[in-house]
């Protein structure tokens, strides 16, 4: 029975169409006001954009409604739709804490309300009739000041019973101007035994090698095997992951049709790299983690035996997965075990019933 683990999905793009629609019904007139009905919305809410920094601007409107009080009404949902329609045994959410917290207030007290966030996320996230294994990975974000980022990272090390890694979000065209800065951050979170991954070589213009021995996944990092397949060697020393999400690339504008991405998984296969396929936002998408693995099939991309190697490394490089094997592994025995013994049944019997019924 196959279970899936999903390593990168954010939490504000994570709120599928629906669900999005119907809270505005329920609690925001303004909204409700302004997308009347359903299909409008979901047109409007899941069409492409024309480059990242337009595509990441929808999350500030779902942020916006992601409050301490709302928090958990928007997390059952995930997780029950995690559960239900994409057999996910491992789920790592990620999001920036400072962001759900009200800017109303001043920056030092958003800082001091982020561990709430955690904590309201973390107890969200177990639902007793869903039971997935997950983890939060708090991201720092480009756009927001170093104290805040800091901040971020001290507060990772101090839950960690909740998150299991900090990332770095925001575009990653943004950070050239203080890369010294996000060097030092990962270096700092290393030092305190903190997991790390990182949004980086996903455009063109975010390719930063300085920052690549601080990361042990690399969210996207695409255009390692697209521009820089140089670099791949030293990836698979270091036994980082991709972390790639095929819907994204063609929402931001990034790659013009699926089938660029033969060439990332043939130069990540061929040099050993390995790839954990993930939705990055599932909700925004429209398209639930099955469907990304399907539509790689679909165009040709890798075939069956290659989805399994990058289904087997999502749990091989899950930052808090606790067992040694992916679900599949325990759950084959179990089954094995229910089932009849083909070698105790008589095959001159098996083969008398299948000549009657041919007969009928
Ligand atoms: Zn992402």
């Amino acid at each position: 029975m196959a279970l899936y683990a999903e390593l990168h999905r954010h939490l504000g793009g994570s709120v599928v169409p629906r669900v999005l629609w119907r809270y505005f019904q329920r609690s925001d007139a303004d909204l409700a006001g302004r997308f009347p009905e359903y299909a409008e919305f979901e047109e409007f809410y899941t069409k492409p954009r024309n480059t990242l920094d337009e595509y990441l601007e929808l999350h500030t409107m779902v942020e916006g409604v992601q409050t301490s009080q709302t928090l958990p009404y928007f997390i059952y949902r995930l997780i029950r739709g995690a559960y239900i329609f994409e057999n996910l045994a491992y789920l790592e959410l990620r999001y920036t804490p400072f962001l759900r917290t009200s800017d109303k207030l001043s920056q030092t007290e958003r800082i001091d309300r982020m561990a709430e966030i955690v904590d309201i996320v973390g107890i969200a996230s177990q639902v007793k009739e869903y039971p997935i294994v997950t983890s939060q990975i708090l991201c720092m974000h480009s756009r927001l000041p170093y104290e805040v980022n800091k901040a971020i990272v001290d507060l990772a090390a101090q839950k960690r019973q909740y998150v299991c890694a900090i990332d770095l979000a925001g575009g990653d065209a943004h950070y050239a101007d203080r890369l010294d800065e996000f060097i030092e951050l990962y270096a700092y979170a290393r030092s305190l035994g903190l997991n790390t991954t990182g949004h980086l070589y996903e455009t063109t213009e975010g390719c930063y090698p300085e920052l690549l021995p601080y990361l042990m996944r690399i969210g996207h990092g695409i255009q390692i095997p697209l521009q820089y397949p140089e670099l791949l060697g030293e990836l698979a020393s270091s036994g980082a992951c991709l972390e790639v999400c095929p819907t994204t690339y063609l929402k931001t504008g990034n790659l013009q049709d699926i089938r660029q991405l033969k060439v990332v998984f043939d130069r990540c296969f061929a040099a050993g790299v390995d790839i954990a396929i993930c939705t990055d936002n599932a909700g925004l998408h429209n398209v639930r983690l099955p469907f990304e693995y399907e539509n790689l099939l679909t165009y040709d991309i890798i075939g069956f035996e290659e989805l399994q190697a990058c289904q087997n490394a999502a749990f091989r490089h899950a930052f808090a997965w606790p067992y040694e094997q992916p679900p599949a592994l325990l759950l084959n025995g179990l089954f094995q075990t229910a089932t009849p013994d083909l070698a105790d049944v008589d095959l001159p019997e098996l083969e008398l019933v299948h000549l009657q019924e041919t007969r009928h």
